[in-house]
């Protein structure tokens, strides 16, 4: 029932350059690296306010993104990296229709797709490390699986990469529309946008009428507004941030930008246990060792158990690897 047309000619629709189509693809990933950095910082300096978030970063990540980029399609007709780069979709060539189960599905093949493919690397990079410290080499169902998953997930990796890079060829040779093989599955191109697209009542072409009544225009207009509202923010966010790294490379401090300064420490000790007594074992520390992630200091044994198990630093809970364990040696 939510089948509408979007009245253009064909012939109309200009494709856009191979540069285009991976600058925005580089894009999106480009924005969510940004915001997990600022999640980080906020999280260095405030744990007990952004701790929760950055800890769960993914997850809130594809909510949030999964929720605005749905919005954004059926108001805009794109992904907001797509419109960034004045481009649009066309659902499909020959009907032009577009209904909302076809743009739960572009939010599936945009965001959750790319998450789970990160997921699916986090678990191969931790198999990795255990099979690498031997702990896969006893025998039972459990370690055989991870053992296969280490063998198929390269060639699942390399078969999709090699997918990708095919279909960039073949669109910038012009033998393919589809510049990935998920719009290719989804049977959707881009195209650049319009003057209609780019007017303030754009939306109403992409919501059909009907549902102009079922939530009224007044709100339509709102959450257009919001959304113009957000795309704004972060288009001056990169254009801010693009100039301060302008900035500094001009200075030739290039260098500097990469360390980040030091985080105070926290104002109030986050547990009960005095500075010098290890928080697991809660005995006096031997082998002082320091968790790089959180900065607090455990028994070396301690916390190389802890973090192998659980992988995390077990005060403030950070994302942690054996990788982050630092030995501290102490002049008598
Ligand atoms: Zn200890």
């Amino acid at each position: 029932m939510a089948e509408y047309g979007i009245h253009h000619v064909i012939s109309n629709f200009s494709k856009p350059s191979i540069f285009e189509v991976i600058g925005h693809d580089n894009l999106a990933s480009s924005l969510r690296a940004a915001f997990l950095h600022l999640f980080k910082v906020l999280a260095e300096n405030n744990p007990m306010r952004y701790g929760l978030i950055y800890r769960n970063f993914d997850e809130l990540y594809v909510l949030v993104d999964s929720i605005f980029q749905y919005l954004h399609l059926r108001l805009k007709g794109g992904l907001f990296t797509e419109t960034f780069y004045s481009l649009k979709r066309i659902p499909d060539p020959r009907s032009l229709d577009v209904s909302r189960r076809k743009v739960a599905l572009w939010v599936i093949c945009a965001v959750v797709y790319p998450y789970l493919q990160r997921q699916l690397e986090e678990v191969y990079k931790n198999m990795r490390d255990d099979h690498s410290r031997g702990s896969l080499a006893s025998k039972g169902t459990k370690n055989k699986l991870a053992l296969l998953y280490l063998k198929v997930y390269p060639v699942y990796h390399f078969l999709s990469e090699t997918s990708v890079l095919c279909y960039y060829l073949a669109y910038a040779l012009g033998k393919s529309s589809y510049h990935s093989p998920l719009m290719h599955l989804t049977s959707t191109t881009l195209t650049h946008l319009t003057m209609i697209d780019l007017s303030d009542d754009a939306w109403k072409q992409h919501i059909p009428k009907e549902q102009h009544k079922k939530l009224s225009n007044t709100i339509w207009n709102l959450v257009n507004v919001f959304i113009g509202g957000i795309t704004l923010s972060i288009s001056v966010g990169s254009f801010l941030t693009q100039f301060l790294n302008w900035w500094y490379s001009r200075e030739g401090n290039t260098t500097n930008l990469t360390p980040l300064p030091v985080p105070p420490p926290p104002k109030k000790w986050p547990c009960d246990i005095p500075v010098d007594i290890c928080f697991i074992c809660k005995k006096s520390r031997s082998n002082d060792t320091a968790l790089a992630s959180s900065g607090f200091v455990f028994c070396y044994p301690c916390i190389f158990k802890y973090v192998e198990v659980n992988r995390e630093c077990p005060i403030t809970g950070y994302k942690s690897s054996l990788n982050q364990l630092i030995k501290l040696y102490h002049q008598e």
